[in-house]
């Protein structure tokens, strides 16, 4: 399974079905054609600038949370200042999220969309390891359909973001490069 993550991540790729609900299953095989055609997600410019603050001024692996407003648009910015970082993985503070979503988000309206985690130049696609915590984050979500795994490609000048979206389907999970918009 690893090789084929590896291996082309330009298409589409399944993974091994593992403990995800009935419901999601019978959920996609009925309105799995629509994600096939994502279209680009909407990112509010102040979180755009301040994931490129946060995360791009400093030494990968590191992240933060996204959440979006009611109206599709991730709107709304969480650094996690208190996750594990290493040059080769980022670890969420899951108990400093959670208290986050709950007294700050959910009273308003915002629900977690994805995690972005910065990687070092060259690494632009999220890792199986990535992929699979954000299917099993995805399978604890009663609230979103799809999760967003963007990469911030660390350079020497002016990092790079690159957004990528995970869902269940009949074959498992999929990942996809999608495009994005500043708004
Ligand atoms: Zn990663």
């Amino acid at each position: 399974m690893m090789n084929q993550c590896a291996s082309d991540f330009g298409g589409w790729f399944a993974f091994a079905p593992h403990a995800f609900l009935a419901y999601r299953i019978a959920y996609f095989v009925k309105h799995g054609e629509m994600y096939l055609n994502l279209q680009a997600v909407s990112i509010a410019k102040s979180v755009y600038y301040q994931i490129l603050h946060d995360l791009g001024l400093r030494q990968p692996e590191c992240g933060g949370v996204l959440g979006m407003a009611r109206n599709g648009v991730i709107s709304t910015w969480y650094h996690d200042l208190t996750g594990k970082s290493s040059p080769t993985s980022y670890s969420p503070d899951v108990l400093a999220i959670n208290s986050v979503l709950r007294d700050e988000w959910q009273p308003n309206g915002i629900k977690m969309a994805g995690i972005v985690h910065s990687h070092s130049t060259g690494k632009r696609v999220p890792s199986c390891g990535d992929i699979n915590y954000g299917l099993r984050i995805l399978d604890s979500l009663d609230t979103v359909d799809v999760f967003y795994l963007p990469i911030l490609e660390i350079q020497p000048v002016v990092p790079n973001l690159f957004c990528y979206v995970i869902f269940r389907n009949s074959a498992g999970g999929r990942c996809k490069r999608i495009p994005y918009q500043i708004v």
